[in-house]
Parts: C-alpha cells; structure tokens; sequence
C-alpha cells in the first residue's frame, strides 16, 4: 500500500478551515480531473465558467484530502511558466467490499479505483444467521484496516453482494437477511454510505467497469451451481419493480418438468444449472461432484460431460433469446464454473440465439468469458461505492467533514 493512502486525512494540521461556500463545487473538479476532461486550473476554470480563483480554493481544498495531486514532473509551459497538471488519487481512501455466499463470505479493502489491496476469505454458513455472520465481518474490516494502518475516515462506503432471495430462502429460514436489514446492522458499525445488491447485479456492474467502450445494454450471464444474469443499461442496473430483474434461472424451458427450488416445474436452473447438470451426469454413473467438475471433465473431452453443457447452452441460449429480443445488448459476459466449459456453453447459446433471436449484422452479439475472475464480485461491489462516493455532491460533503475543528 501506497505511502500517500496512510497519510491522506490526516494532513490537516496547518490547514485553514474554509467555508462552505468555498468547497461547494470541489466535487464536479475531482470528476473533471478522474474523467481526464481538464488537468489544470486554466482547463477547470474553462469547463466551469467560473474564475480561476474559484477553482484554486476547491483545489486546495482537494490536494489537502489527498484526492488529488499536483503532478511535481509537470511540463515546463513554452514560456517557462510552469504548467502544473492535476491528477485523481485513488488511494486516497478505501472502499469495504464483502461477498455473501451461502457458505463463506469474501471481504476486500479496495482503493478509489476498485483495486484489491487486500482481501480475505471467511468460511461461515449464511444458515448462522445475519447477526453472527455481520458480525464476523465488520471484526473483520475492523482488523484489515488496523493492518493497513487506514483510519476508518478514509472509509468512503461498503459495498455488499448477496445471493438472491430465491437462492437463499431455502438456508435462510426466519433470518431477515433483507438489503435493509444489512444496511442497518453495518451502518451501526460505521456509518457510512451502503450498498446491497445481488451478486449477479455487482457482476454485471463490475464487468461493465471493466470495459472501456461505451455499451449500451451489457448482460453479465452466471452460470454457477444456479444460473442468474444482471442486465446494465447505460451504466446502471436494471433492478426491476421487485429486484427481481435478471431471474432467467427461473424461467421455464422446454417440456421439462424437473422440479426447481423455487417450486415450479422445468426452470431454467433445474434443467441447465451446473448443479442440475452433475446431478444428472451423477444418475448416470459419471463421477461429477459439482459444478465445476461438470465443466473440467467437458473440458478434458469427457464427451458425456460435454454433450450435457453444449445442452445446457442451448437451454440457456433458448431463454437469452427472449432476453436479445428485447433488449439487443452488445455483450453477453459469462461467469461461473460452467463458463469454464466455455467452448462447448458458448456453441450452445449461439445455435439457440441464432435460431430464435433476432439479430443484426453477424456478430453483432459478443458472447465471451467475462473479464474478471474469483474477485470479480468484489470489483462490482467497490465500484458501486466508488461510482456513488465520487458523485460530486457526495464528494463536497465528504470534504465539509474532513474540515479541520475551528
Ligand atoms: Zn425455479
């Protein structure tokens, strides 16, 4: 961890305190200058309509929080002025991400950009129940940050993923594991900004973030033990009148009449789900533990195994075909243990998507392994927080509470 990070918050001493009025508008500079729209005062001055006076004291104001910094190596201006460049910090504070998985949670410290600093794994069963598990967490966070040596100001938000109500119902029994109930059991512990969403819905976000072209409408497709999408649209997530935008496991294909979690017959997740898929494999003598064996023995040319997952596709492709339809994304991410078995899954999904979708000039659909891996979660969580943290009238009301005590 960068020297600046520890330090960042506590260059106080000596500071002037400054009225609000003087910072208000310090967060529309910091997106400037993250965005690389302007890097000196001039550039800021310009894009703002407003003196340069103006910018110098929202700038002072963000060189002391450490969220930017004066380029020292600035370029010598053609007539000998200096030139002096700004530019964005992002380890100038942290975000807390946490993954909530039905059998162990993971938990990072990121910087303002989403990179992990540090991050760790919990074994503990979500059946323990929301207080014990949140509890194991915020001690937790409590301890990473000690050892980093980050005062928990720095903290900028918490940015939590769960599996989805129809995934944890059945370990969930009486547990009120609602996104509310999280907030406030976390936001006791420390109160800043809170963001719960499923993880498909942080998968999707993160893997949005990840791209650096401008796409429209992004499905990030989870193909795990059960099968889930989120959907990005114009960089936000598509929630839904209930949250319950991106279900497609629980969509009926075909004649099955597999029952499902859920309660109906023939879902999605019941026929083509990693878990259904070893589950089948398992009835017909072929030794497929879990998902992730499903797909290294399709990998392996275990032709019963890869047979199951090009099905599978083709399922999974059946109900995308709805979701392209609809929606004519750019990209398709794909996620998971069965993602793994890619070759045979993507084959799958492009026969099904090519019989019953609509599509525009060939290859118009990027359907492709999403770029992160085993952190991927975290990422989407961070960058939930960094995404609202860094909102420029979030970022004024953070530098009103780093204001030195007059
Ligand atoms: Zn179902």
């Amino acid at each position: 961890m960068s020297t600046e990070q520890v330090q960042a918050g506590q260059v106080q001493a000596g500071r002037r305190r400054l009225s609000p009025s003087r910072i208000v508008r310090a967060g529309e500079i910091l997106e400037l200058v993250r965005h690389g729209q302007a890097r000196t005062t001039g550039q800021l001055a310009d894009q703002l309509g407003v003196a340069r006076s103006t910018v110098n004291d929202r700038v002072e104001v963000l060189l002391a929080s450490g969220m930017l910094t004066l380029d020292a190596a600035a370029s010598v201006g053609s007539r000998g002025r200096p030139a002096s460049t700004l530019s964005f910090n992002p380890r100038s504070g942290v975000t807390l991400a946490a993954q909530l998985g039905i059998s162990g949670v993971r938990l990072a410290v990121t910087d303002l950009a989403g990179e992990i600093l540090t991050s760790k794994m919990i074994d503990i069963d979500l059946t323990t129940g929301p207080a014990a598990v949140l509890e194991l967490v915020t001690t937790s966070f409590d301890e990473t940050l000690r050892d980093l040596g980050t005062d928990p100001a720095q903290v900028h938000g918490i940015g939590v993923g769960m599996p989805a109500k129809i995934e944890l119902a059945p370990h969930a029994g009486d547990a009120d594991w609602s996104s509310e109930a999280v907030c406030a059991e976390l936001s006791n512990w420390l109160p800043v900004p809170i963001f719960v969403d499923h993880d498909v819905n942080l998968l999707a976000f993160g893997e949005h973030c990840t791209r650096a072209d401008d796409i429209e409408v992004l499905i990030s497709l989870k193909v795990g033990t059960v099968i889930g999408c989120g959907v990005v649209v114009n960089g936000t997530v598509v929630q839904g009148t209930s949250g319950l935008a991106g279900e497609i496991g629980h969509t009926r294909v075909g004649a099955s009449e597999e029952p499902c979690s859920c309660g109906n017959l023939g879902c999605l997740n019941a026929v083509a789900s990693g878990g259904a898929l070893a589950r089948r494999l398992r009835a017909n003598g072929v030794d497929a533990p879990n998902a992730r064996a499903v797909a290294a023995l399709a990998r392996s040319g275990h032709v019963e195994a890869g047979h199951a997952v090009r099905m599978a596709g083709r399922d999974i492709g059946e109900v995308l075909a709805g979701v392209v339809n609809l929606l004519n994304p750019a990209v398709i991410s794909l996620w998971g243990y069965l993602a793994e078995a890619e070759e045979q899954l993507i084959a799958g999904i492009r026969e099904s998507i090519a019989r019953s979708a609509q599509s525009g000039p060939a290859g118009d659909i990027r359907i492709e392994p999403a770029t992160m891996g085993a952190d991927a979660g975290l990422y989407g969580a961070a960058m939930m927080v960094v995404e609202h943290a860094l909102r420029p009238t979030a970022v004024d009301s953070y530098l009103l509470t780093q204001q030195p005590s007059s």
